[in-house]
């Protein structure tokens, strides 16, 4: 079953005023929307106290993160660039633990400032050891399972270097030891699902590593909490997945005595759904009659990659232009503007374009891509093809609508260059 999907925070009169006020392509943002998705990470079941992280490489434009400060969250850092950005939109040192892939170069700073060290693999608890040896750590384990939509979204399990492989406890410990390292914390992270019992299995197996560890105080379970985009995909239930985690956590206290705080690291779940990017089309095309109808939108893979990079689906809603009223329905293979064949909205997992059934739409339409709210802006193949970064507003609980990032300069994409010719 196949129905056509709808805009999920604005109305038609929003999208229209906003694109005739700004233009297209343009990423608009919802406080609102984002405040309460705030409040929904807030209330995770917990046995003894919560830390939410936001996962800040979802979205890291300045004003999303005061949102997130205002609302007491912290930061997970996924580079030294993104602790340093945190800190630019005001937040404490003190509020950011840094779990990144590369060994960050300003670690000796950060950790004097406050900042916390997540060491996600041996070669880098290592290195921090030798730099801040008796210092505090917190540890990313792979637990050897992962919960991810596609293989690319999933960072579990044998084939993915994400944290310390769960059978290397004995080189982890030795590490530990030779530096006097006080293990505070115990991490996982193990990708974008919302099966609920592999985050039981998951929270299990992390309190198993914080039991091999007296010094542990926190367990954070990462991020990963799926959320549906479109009509037919199901959103992860934070107090059905929270509960049974909450559960083992009491357990584990009346074992070990131990009350360990749980931290969590959303990213998608703060806000996906808090975004929409309102798009012109720009061009219509067919292939013939065993061919296919394409509509061609003023935006592309520069703005939304995530079609092109793992198939993924975002709900196209068209918004007519005069604000006449559509009942013709038509099936469409959605492209962006990029000359790069696959630069496809409407596409499997691997790149075969699929239609998709919407309101029959005209050249000069406005068409709202849904939910663009993570991993869009900020995972864009920005400036290919030199299509400008493209600009973001947000709607403001006080139903202002503000300009927070603008189109960026053509000479900006270009300044970094160096003539010698
Ligand atoms: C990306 C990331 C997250 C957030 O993942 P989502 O799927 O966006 O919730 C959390 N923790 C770490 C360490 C990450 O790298």
């Amino acid at each position: 079953m196949t129905s056509i999907e709808k805009l999920k925070f604005l109305n038609e009169d929003q999208v229209r005023s906003i694109a005739g006020e700004f233009g297209t392509p343009v990423f608009v943002y919802s406080q609102a929307e984002i405040e309460k998705k705030c409040d929904e990470a807030l209330s995770f079941p917990n046995a003894f106290g919560l830390n939410v992280r936001y996962a800040m490489k979802a979205s890291p434009n300045a004003n999303v993160l005061k949102i997130m400060q205002n609302k007491g969250i912290l930061i997970d850092a996924s580079s030294e660039y993104e602790v340093h950005r945190a800190v630019a939109a005001g937040f404490p040192y003190s509020s950011i633990m840094i779990t990144s892939q590369q060994f960050p170069k300003d670690l000796k700073f950060f950790i004097e400032k406050g900042v916390e060290f997540n060491a996600c693999s041996l070669q880098q608890l290592e290195e921090f050891g030798k730099l801040f040896p008796g210092h505090t750590v917190s540890i990313r384990f792979n637990p050897g399972l992962g919960s991810g939509h596609t293989k690319k979204t999933d960072v579990g399990g044998v084939t993915s270097s994400f944290g310390i492989w769960h059978e290397k406890m004995p080189e982890l410990k030795a590490i530990v030891s030779k530096y006097n390292l006080v293990v505070n914390k115990v991490h996982t992270h193990i990708g974008s699902g919302s099966d609920p019992e592999v985050w039981k299995a998951v929270a299990h197996y992390t309190l198993e590593y914080a039991e091999m560890f007296k010094s542990v105080t926190t367990v954070s379970l990462g991020g990963g909490y799926k959320v549906g985009r479109m009509a037919d995909e199901k959103s992860t239930d934070l107090q059905l997945i929270g509960k049974p985690a909450k559960e083992l956590f009491v357990q584990f206290a009346e074992k070990h005595g131990r009350k360990l705080k749980l931290e969590i690291e959303p990213g998608t779940y703060l806000v996906a759904l808090c975004a929409s990017l309102i798009t012109t089309v720009d061009d219509k095309i067919d292939t013939g009659a065993k061919g296919f109808r394409f509509l061609k939108l003023d935006t592309g893979m520069d703005a939304n990659t995530r079609p092109s990079l793992y198939g993924a689906k975002h709900p196209l809603v068209t918004v007519p232009k005069d604000g006449r009223s559509v009942t013709k329905t038509e099936e469409y293979v959605v492209v962006g503007h990029c000359c790069e064949s696959g630069d496809v909205f409407t596409q499997k997992e691997g790149g075969e374009p699929i239609t998709r059934l919407m309101a029959e739409t005209n050249v000069g339409d406005l068409v709202s891509m849904e939910a663009v709210g993570a991993y869009c802006s900020s995972m864009s193949t920005k400036n290919y093809n030199s299509f400008p970064e493209t600009q973001e507003v947000l709607v403001l609980n006080s139903g202002e609508t503000k300009l927070i990032r603008k189109k960026q300069p053509l000479e900006d994409i270009y300044k970094n260059e160096i003539k010698v010719l």
